[in-house]
């Protein structure tokens, strides 16, 4: 292939854009990148090179070399991995291949710091090497090619690149960054050391840098300097971190850890390190985001965790490892019992992964369980030896990061009750929600039972679009009247996940818009007779209202749940909330046709002026009408109903 000249795909030239205009501030990361993109490479070449041994052609140690040419002010990250044909260069290149680009690039909003921020979250990877350069050439040779089968890069980080085929008898792939002159503090080894020791310490490979030493200049009277030797010396641990035991490993090591595989820039929340004993034995090493991806909700989106065996890295988008409700959770998995060269499909079948996927479900929930425990601490209570506690220093740090954690994947969390049955119960216990008395969402099901009425039977719950309108619903009037607190969902997951857990702790959930209002012993034997009573006079206005909306109302009844509102609207026992067969429709799908019941306040003005009112065709539809309007839908005609209100009006 002769040389010729290509395009970005758009959002390529968008996304260098912006990394040479916002990513300043943290320049140095572009080295973390590069050297993790090698790394990757000769994971590749590893795996591949199970089943082809030729591959490794003459170079079986793979290795990372990071060299610099003060005079040509450029500096080279070469490796011997897997490396890239003339195609693979053109499309890895040249064009992102990340699922939902697109509309990450759509949320760009042109705010530099706000966008530096947003950047971090989606990974520059190899255009960051355009922060310290203006000029990029990629040499690349991929494994098993011929020497004349080589690829050249080359590109000014603006609109287009160009690539030519030419001669490279090294496999594996060469990055050479021609230096920005306000990078030239980079022409430098004992910076990129510096540099490399902070942030890829980790990286299991050699990473060599060629050794210099201090030579006194031939001419008289002229400055001594450093010059290379010849020697390459390997400047980092280049033992995994995983595999090095806890004590050895400080928090700054496993930040940077994390920083590197999840391409986050800011630290986890937390994360736990373990080696597994039993059955099968692994290590792991998972971690929780402080902030959530911007493609969390793309559900074929790759999971977090990385499966190595007997550290060789195997694959990153092993599902099997991680059920999909906990898809945020990020690190290392080594196992020292799977073969080397487990294929997807053994995943999905071994026994072992099955074990590890188990173990490890758990080991993310206990440290759920821990952030929660922690999330609030109480004054320090003087106990009754006269001690007062103390919270430690490492408990305090944990204070608010369960409520951080919560508000960024608590959604997610809560896809895990219709997902994994085995951990229900642990699961239930980790949920929080907003209540009638806290519009903080920190309300979970052990708080609420706590606090339960004298005889109050059941946790009680309302679900809508927002929190407005689960706090104003006519359906709450007669719990706040009793002072009894109701749970106010408005995650969109919520009406679905709760399908799938009927109590909490032996307590029976209930959802205050389905069913008949039964207050069981909240309510005393005066107030259900005169309810009774009510609902006997009421008897022969119900049968009207009942003919004249039977095309709109499965049933009509009198309720005891309101006080303020005429009416109101709710469903069957076991019929499809109004809310969501609303989102399902929004949704373009099916919801079965499934008529409200409409439940009338007796009690009401309104309600008491339909018993012999000329106007009473109207009044019932207005009713009707209105007690949709109050939980967030709309009337089915509606101009209808503006005329009927308008008549009355008038
Ligand atoms: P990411 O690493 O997140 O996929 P990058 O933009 O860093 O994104 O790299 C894009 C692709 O280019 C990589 O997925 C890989 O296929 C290829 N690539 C980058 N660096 C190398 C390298 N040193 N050797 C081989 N392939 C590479």
């Amino acid at each position: 292939m002769s040389k010729q000249t290509l395009s970005f795909q758009a959002e390529v030239a968008q996304l260098l854009h912006l990394v040479t205009h916002s990513l300043y501030s943290n320049q140095e990361i572009f080295l973390r990148e590069l050297i993790s993109n090698a790394s990757d490479a000769c994971d590749k070449l590893r795996f591949e090179a199970l089943n082809n041994n030729a591959l490794y052609e003459d170079a079986p140690n793979l290795e990372v070399r990071v060299s610099f040419d003060k005079d040509a002010k450029t500096l080279t990250i070469q490796d011997n991995g897997i490396g890239m044909s003339a195609q693979e260069a053109i499309d890895h290149l040249g064009t992102i291949a990340k699922s939902g680009t697109k509309d990450f690039m759509g949320k760009l909003t042109g705010d530099q710091k706000a966008d530096a921020q947003l950047i971090g979250q989606f990974g520059v990877g190899f255009y960051s090497g355009f922060i310290v350069a203006d000029k990029i050439t990629v040499e690349s040779r991929r494994a098993g090619l011929k020497a004349d089968e080589g690829v050249r890069w080359v590109s000014g980080g603006a609109g287009d690149f160009e690539v030519e085929t030419i001669n490279r008898p090294a496999r594996g792939t060469s990055v050479i960054l021609h230096l920005r002159d306000d990078a030239s503090e980079y022409l430098n080894a004992w910076k990129l050391k510096q540099v490399i020791g902070k942030y890829s310490d980790h990286i299991s490979l050699p990473i060599l840098m060629e050794k210099e030493e201090w030579k006194e200049s031939e001419k008289e009277g002229e400055p001594g300097g450093m010059v290379k030797t010849g020697e390459w010396e390997t400047v980092n641990k280049a033992s995994a971190l995983w595999t090095r035991p806890k004590k050895d490993i400080t928090e700054e090591q496993y930040q940077e850890f994390y920083k590197a595989i999840s391409h986050d820039h800011e630290n986890p929340l937390t994360w736990a390190h373990n080696r597994v004993e039993g059955n099968t034995e692994y290590t792991q090493l998972l971690y929780i985001p402080a902030k959530a991806p911007f493609d969390l909700w793309n559900r074929d989106k790759k999971a977090g965790v990385k499966l190595y065996v007997k550290r060789v890295f195997i694959m990153d988008d092993a599902e099997a490892l991680m059920p999909s409700y906990l898809r945020f959770v990020k690190g290392v998995i080594d196992s020292s019992d799977l073969p080397l060269n487990v294929s997807r499909e053994l995943l999905q079948e071994s026994r072992d992964v099955r074990s590890i996927r188990e173990g490890s479900t758990k080991r993310v929930l206990s440290m759920l369980e821990d952030l929660a425990k922690h999330d609030k601490h109480d004054a320090p209570a003087e106990g009754a030896d006269g001690v007062t506690d103390v919270v430690s220093e490492e408990d305090k740090a944990k204070e608010g990061k369960y409520t951080a954690f919560y508000a960024e994947f608590g959604a997610v969390l809560k896809e895990g009750l219709g997902e994994d049955f085995a951990n229900r119960e642990r699961l239930a216990k980790l949920l929080r929600f907003a209540s009638t008395t806290s519009d903080a969402v920190s309300v979970g099901f052990a708080d609420y039972k706590a606090r339960m009425k004298e005889g109050q039977e059941a946790i009680y719950y309302i679900t809508a679009d927002t929190l407005a309108a689960a706090k104003n619903s006519p359906q709450l009037e007669v719990f706040k009247k009793k002072g009894i607190e109701v749970l106010l969902m408005t995650d969109r997951v919520d009406e679905w996940a709760l399908n799938y857990l009927h109590d909490f702790d032996g307590t029976p959930l209930q959802s205050v818009a389905k069913g008949a209002v039964d207050l069981g012993k909240l309510q005393d034997e005066a107030e259900k007779k005169a309810a009774e009573e009510a609902a006997e006079a009421f008897k022969p206005v119900l049968a009207k209202l009942k003919e004249a909306l039977k095309d709109k109302a499965e049933d009509v009844r009198v309720t005891t749940r309101l006080v303020d509102s005429p009416a109101c609207l709710v469903v069957q026992d076991d019929g499809m909330s109004t809310q969501l067969a609303r989102m399902l429709k929004q949704a373009g799908q099916k919801a079965p046709e499934t008529k409200p019941v409409l439940e009338v306040n007796a009690e009401h003005p309104l309600v008491k002026k339909l018993d012999g009112s000329v106007h009473f065709h109207d009044l019932a539809h207005i009713l009707f009408d209105q007690a949709l309007l109050a939980e967030g839908g709309l009337p089915e005609d509606p101009a209808a109903y503006v005329k009927r209100v308008n008549a009355l009006l008038a």
